[in-house]
């Protein structure tokens, strides 16, 4: 018989000035609230609490001094007006950028937290600082409730050392631990999970390129349900091109420009990441949306940056069905993956010699959190789009763990 009293799982994702937030019954699918709480250090903070459809449900703004008022506004909303008891939480669930030498979710304790500090804060300044705060701030508000630190990186830790290593010297891995890590692994093993259920295939028998396709973008080759290569590296600036990103680029073009335009460090890493991609080959934004609009309208930058985005998936695509020897099914998630269908028409088009056919009506119909099959019934390898979920994973994973 179903408790009338569940456990839960909080599941956080801490930013540098936000927390978002989900809770789910431990056990199952369910999503039972969630949240975000932005512009935490800023006076006119805001946290929007939500019910699991998505309808806000509380929305207040004032001072969030810190991540632990935040956390600590979190659950005077769960656990007091949300009716839930604290004895019901049986364990929060941390997404970590990098989890370094991690290759599976794990309990924090000191010795875990002293690796995150002394390891993967030099891996992932932007972002592991306060994925810590998180987890400090939930043992702060929850003394004797686990944290279980989930990585973006775990999931592509059975990488082969002939795949992560970079052709540098070896002294760079041994002394900087300089390696192709590789991110969104939490989102690449959902999707994997749930097309092995769609193929109705175990997933130790499937072989599949998953594409998650968002405002970060990578792809993964998953054999066995194992992570074989993915296009993210040392960093997430390595692989596709993205909507701010350069993605893949020649090395000796960087120095040199910073030679010739008198470029900082900084400023050359700024231009990589933050002026790069979608934005900068077309002058016009990020999001593919408004570059597919002006592509429309006759902007030739636009459309450039747009063949260039689907071209360089495609490539990858290629890629990793040759090493996989083969594919069951491609993927297709995130913002871009889960919505675009030009960009699936255009990445997919011209592949029925490596037996992929798209239905182009299935296609137009697969937006808005829709899920299925794109692929024609007499393609060979399926097309899939999948509503990417990876606080779920998260949830479950924190499950396994305690
Ligand atoms: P994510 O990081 O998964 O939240 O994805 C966010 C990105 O998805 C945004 O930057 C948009 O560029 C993109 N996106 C969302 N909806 C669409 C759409 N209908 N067509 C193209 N891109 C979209």
């Amino acid at each position: 018989m179903k408790s009338s009293t569940p456990d839960i799982n909080l599941i956080i994702n801490c930013g540098s000035s936000s927390l978002k937030y989900k809770v789910f019954e431990s056990g199952t699918e369910n999503c039972l609230t969630g949240g975000l709480v932005e512009r935490i250090g800023a006076p006119d903070a805001v946290i929007t609490h939500k019910a699991c459809n998505g309808n806000p449900l509380d929305r207040i703004s004032g001072e969030v001094k810190n991540h632990s008022a935040a956390i600590s506004m979190v659950l005077e909303r769960i656990l007091g007006a949300g009716g839930f008891s604290k004895k019901q939480l049986k364990a929060v669930g941390h997404r970590v950028v990098h989890g370094g030498k991690y290759s599976e979710p794990v309990v924090v304790n000191d010795e875990v937290k002293q690796y995150l500090k002394e390891v993967t804060f030099e891996l992932a300044p932007l972002h592991n600082p306060f994925n810590f705060e998180g987890i400090a701030a939930a043992e702060k508000n929850l003394p004797g409730v686990p944290n279980v630190a989930v990585f973006d990186t775990a999931f592509h830790q059975t990488i082969p050392d002939f795949a992560y290593m970079y052709a540098l010297p070896y002294r760079y891995y041994t002394k900087h631990l300089v390696r192709k890590y590789g991110f969104h692994g939490t989102s690449h093993q959902y999707v994997s999970l749930r097309a092995s259920e769609m193929l109705k295939k175990p997933l130790s028998k499937t072989k599949l390129v998953t594409c998650h396709l968002g405002n970060g973008a990578s792809l993964a080759a998953v054999g066995s349900g194992k992570c074989e290569d993915t296009s993210m590296g040392y960093t997430p600036l390595e692989g596709v091109m993205m909507g701010t990103r350069c993605g893949d680029v020649d090395p000796a073009a960087v120095l040199h420009l910073m030679m010739c335009e008198e470029l900082s460090m900084h400023d050359m890493d700024t231009v990589l990441n933050k002026q790069s991609g979608l934005v900068g080959v077309s002058g016009i934004s990020n999001d593919l949306r408004d570059i597919i609009k002006a592509a429309e309208d006759g902007n030739e930058r636009a459309a450039l940056a747009f063949k260039m985005y689907c071209y360089r998936i495609k490539k990858y695509i290629g890629a990793y069905i040759t090493l996989l020897n083969g594919a069951d099914a491609v993927v297709f998630t995130a913002g871009v993956g889960e919505n675009s269908p030009p960009v699936r028409a255009e990445v997919l088009k011209n592949l029925e010699n490596i037996g992929i056919i798209t239905d182009p009506v299935l296609n137009g119909a697969m937006i808005s959190g829709r899920e299925g099959e794109i692929s024609s019934a007499s393609s060979p390898v399926k097309v899939f789009v999948i509503a990417t979920n990876e606080e779920l994973m998260i949830s479950r994973l924190a499950d396994k763990m305690t």
